[in-house]
């Protein structure tokens, strides 16, 4: 066994945050999804891989708000896009309970088999703007999922988006203008409507609060959870910004060069982190105290997944790494009951 694949079991990741709540809505186990590297020779050859996502394992309960963070290019966003099969894993299995029942593995199903659970799974985007389209207007725009499903026509739709409108706090008669006459936030607000107007169980904000500034951050954070606690939504958070996640999250993944590397409820983490690098990017979160000095325990840039060092992928930047973090990747392990971490050093002082 190599030293990345002693990585993980999917059995050592599945922290439940609320035990006793049931069946998980969300089981990923050992998701990867590797994009291949290929020579510029005239054959193409392929020579080596990049790992996006590497081996993801965790349950997500109904009701929970898991964050996943890290740096830009740590695999956040590709592992949201391959449990929602936006893009097709490499393998691993995403078993989602859609209707509270048997769980069904996303990554198998094929497109048709995938369409009717679509409405159950959807997603909020980092850039309003970008993902509405400037020709259509607001009405049209979030009712559109309705009628490509065919859920909803006539008055039916036009009553299921002005009460949609309303959840996200924009008036009915807004819906007759297009995009760009709304603010960062008003679009935002947009996008959110279109993603929710089919009652999915299943939500993933991929940075979508990071385009708009801090007040209107807090504003849409609000509103997103207003929206879960009404219509029972589970959300996968996905941000580079611990700050943002400190108030919506329950539990946080901290991701670096495609794995997970902790585990941990929200104020565990932010209290006593395991990892060296969540320890880094918390040191980066502002401090509303200006006696507290930032400290940012980090150097040198993010490993290259199409290039990962040997050992511990953190290991170049780490400034408590030892010769065993050279040579071997940490287990992904219980730290304590609910946390995990892949850190030799957290596993040698247990
Ligand atoms: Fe640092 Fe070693 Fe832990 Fe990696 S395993 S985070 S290099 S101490």
């Amino acid at each position: 066994m190599s030293d990345r694949q002693a990585h993980i079991s999917g059995e050592s990741a599945t922290a439940q945050a609320r035990p006793g709540a049931g069946e998980p809505l969300l089981s990923v186990r050992d998701l990867c999804k590797y994009f291949p590297i290929r020579n510029k020779g005239f054959l193409r050859r392929l020579i080596g891989h990049v790992k996006a996502a590497d081996q993801i394992s965790f349950d997500l309960m109904p009701g929970e708000t898991l964050g996943l963070v890290g740096e830009s290019g740590c695999g956040k966003t590709t592992t949201g896009r391959a449990i929602l099969r936006a893009i097709t894993p490499t393998r691993g299995e995403v078993l989602f309970r859609a209707n509270g029942g048997g769980a069904v593995d996303l990554a198998k199903l094929n497109r048709r088999e995938l369409t009717p659970l679509r409405r159950k799974m959807q997603m909020i985007f980092q850039d309003p703007f970008s993902s509405l389209n400037p020709r259509m207007t607001v009405r049209d725009i979030v009712g559109e999922p309705l009628v490509i499903h065919r859920l909803a026509k006539g008055s039916e739709l036009e009553d299921r988006v002005a009460e949609m409108l309303a959840m996200v706090g924009l008036k009915p008669e807004q819906g007759t203008r297009y995009p760009h006459a709304f603010s960062g936030g008003q679009r935002q607000r947009i996008g959110i409507a279109r993603a929710l107007i089919m009652r999915p169980s299943l939500v993933v904000c991929d940075e979508a609060v990071s385009a708009l500034d801090v007040s209107v951050q807090a504003q849409v954070i609000n509103l997103l959870q207003e929206l879960q606690e009404q219509l029972g939504l589970t959300y996968i958070f996905i941000a580079h910004d611990l700050s943002v996640v400190k108030h919506i999250c329950d539990r946080i993944a901290v991701m670096y060069a495609g794995r997970i590397v902790e585990l941990s409820p929200c104020r565990e983490l932010f209290e006593h982190p395991l990892h060296p690098y969540s320890r880094a990017l918390l040191s980066a979160v502002p401090n509303a105290d200006p006696t507290v000095k930032m400290n940012l325990d980090l150097t040198g840039e993010v490993a290259d997944p199409g290039n990962l060092p040997s050992g511990c992928s953190f290991h170049p930047r780490c400034s408590r790494c030892f010769a065993l973090c050279k040579e071997t990747y940490p287990a992904f392990q219980a730290s304590s009951p609910g946390r995990f971490c892949a850190c030799h050093l957290e596993q040698e002082n247990r």
